[in-house]
C-alpha cells in the first residue's frame, strides 16, 4: 500500500513544507487555508475570522510536491487529475477537509479545520431567549430552518444543535451533501444524487430508523425541499438549513422550491435567522491593540433572531407532545 510504503527524502521534505503551512495557519487562529496556483506562483491564504490574510507564496516546484503529498495523506486518488476530490488528512493532531479543484492553472486547494465545534448553543454568542426559544422547539415538532446569507454560520448551529439533541440522550440522522465534519454520536448520511441515493431516498431510509430528530444540510432545490416539509408534515422534527436573507424570504424560498403555503405555513415550527458580527478586541475594546492587529475586533459570535411558527401553525406530533394542534383533513 501507499501509505506504508517508506517514504522519499522528498516526500519528506514536502510533508515539513505541509506542516509549515498548517501550524502557521494554527498559529493564526485560522479556519480555512486556500491553496491557489496562479501561474508564476501559488497563492497562500488564511481564512481568520471570516476574512482573507495573505500568507507566503509557494514557489511552483514546492507546489507540486505538495500536492503529491497531500494526495498520499488525505487517501485521495493519487493519478486523477481530472475530477475534483475530497478527503481527511490529520496532521499534528489536527484534522482537516481537504477539497482539491482541477483549473486552469493547476489544482486549487482547500484545507478546512475540523472539530472546535461548540457543544452548547451559548458557545456560538447567542443570546439567551433566543437559546431557549430554540430549545423548547426542540421538543416539539415541525420544520426548524437556520437562514442567513453564506457563511454566516448556519451549518455550525446546525451542527451544534445535533450536538445537544445527542447529549439530551436523543437519537438523530443528519442527511447531508456534503457531510462538512462528523460529530461524534449523529448517524450522518452522505447523499450521493448521481448514484440514485437523493435527499428523498435518503430521509425516506433514515425514517425507518426511528430518529427523535432528522436534520438536512442544506435544502436548496425542490428534492430537499420535498424532503423537509414532508418529514415535518409527518410529525417529526426536522432541522434544516436555507439560503435565504430574512426570515420571511425563507417562506418564499420554500414556495419557490414546490412547497405550497399551506404546507409550509403547517410545517414550518421556526426560523432561526442569523448572521455573523465582529466580537470588540477583549484586550482594547475597539481601540486597536497588538493581540488585534489594530483591528479592533477579534473573533465572531453569532447575532440571531427567532420567528416562531404561526399559533395556527401547529401539527400533531409523531409523540403527541405540541397541543396547539389543527389537524386538516386531507
Ligand atoms: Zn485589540
Amino acid at each position: 500500500m501507499w501509505r506504508h510504503r517508506v517514504r522519499s527524502a522528498r516526500e519528506e521534505d514536502a510533508e515539513q513544507l505541509l506542516r509549515r503551512l498548517l501550524d502557521g495557519a494554527l498559529a493564526l487562529g485560522a479556519s480555512d487555508v486556500h491553496l491557489q496556483p496562479l501561474g508564476e506562483a501559488v497563492d497562500v491564504r488564511y481564512r481568520v475570522d471570516g476574512e482573507l490574510r495573505e500568507g507566503q507564496a509557494l514557489a511552483p516546484g514546492e507546489w507540486r510536491r505538495v500536492v503529491a503529498v497531500l494526495r498520499l495523506l488525505a487517501g485521495l486518488d493519487l493519478l486523477d487529475g481530472l475530477h475534483p476530490q475530497d478527503g481527511l488528512l490529520c496532521v499534528s493532531g489536527y484534522t482537516w477537509r481537504v477539497a482539491l479543484l482541477p483549473c486552469v492553472q493547476g489544482e486549487k486547494v482547500t484545507l478546512r479545520r475540523q472539530g472546535g465545534l461548540p457543544d452548547r448553543l451559548e458557545s456560538l454568542g447567542l443570546e439567551s431567549e433566543v437559546v431557549g426559544g430554540v430549545r423548547s422547539l426542540l421538543e416539539g415538532c415541525g420544520l426548524l430552518a437556520i437562514t442567513g446569507p453564506a457563511s454566516s454560520g448556519k451549518t455550525t448551529t446546525l451542527y451544534t444543535l445535533l450536538r445537544e439533541v445527542v447529549a439530551a440522550g436523543k437519537s438523530a440522522i443528519s442527511v447531508e451533501d456534503p457531510v462538512e465534519q462528523v460529530i461524534p454520536g449523529v448517524t450522518q448520511v452522505q447523499v450521493r444524487t448521481r448514484a440514485g441515493f437523493g435527499f428523498l431516498a435518503a430521509m425516506r431510509a433514515a425514517l425507518r430508523h426511528d430518529p427523535r430528530v432528522l436534520a438536512i444540510g442544506e435544502v436548496r432545490d425542490e428534492e430537499s425541499t420535498r424532503a423537509a416539509v414532508r418529514s415535518a408534515l409527518g410529525g417529526h422534527l426536522v432541522l434544516c438549513t436555507l439560503h435565504a436573507g430574512a426570515a420571511g424570504e425563507a417562506v418564499e424560498r420554500l414556495v419557490e422550491m414546490g412547497a405550497t403555503r399551506r404546507q409550509v405555513a403547517v410545517a414550518l415550527c421556526g426560523i432561526l435567522e442569523q448572521r455573523l458580527v465582529r466580537k470588540p478586541c477583549p484586550s482594547c475594546q475597539g481601540a486597536g491593540c497588538s493581540s488585534c492587529g489594530g483591528r479592533g475586533w477579534q473573533g465572531l459570535r453569532a447575532l440571531a433572531r427567532l420567528v416562531r411558527g404561526l399559533p395556527y401553525a401547529g401539527h400533531v406530533c409523531a409523540d403527541g407532545q405540541r397541543g396547539d394542534v389543527r389537524h386538516d383533513q386531507g
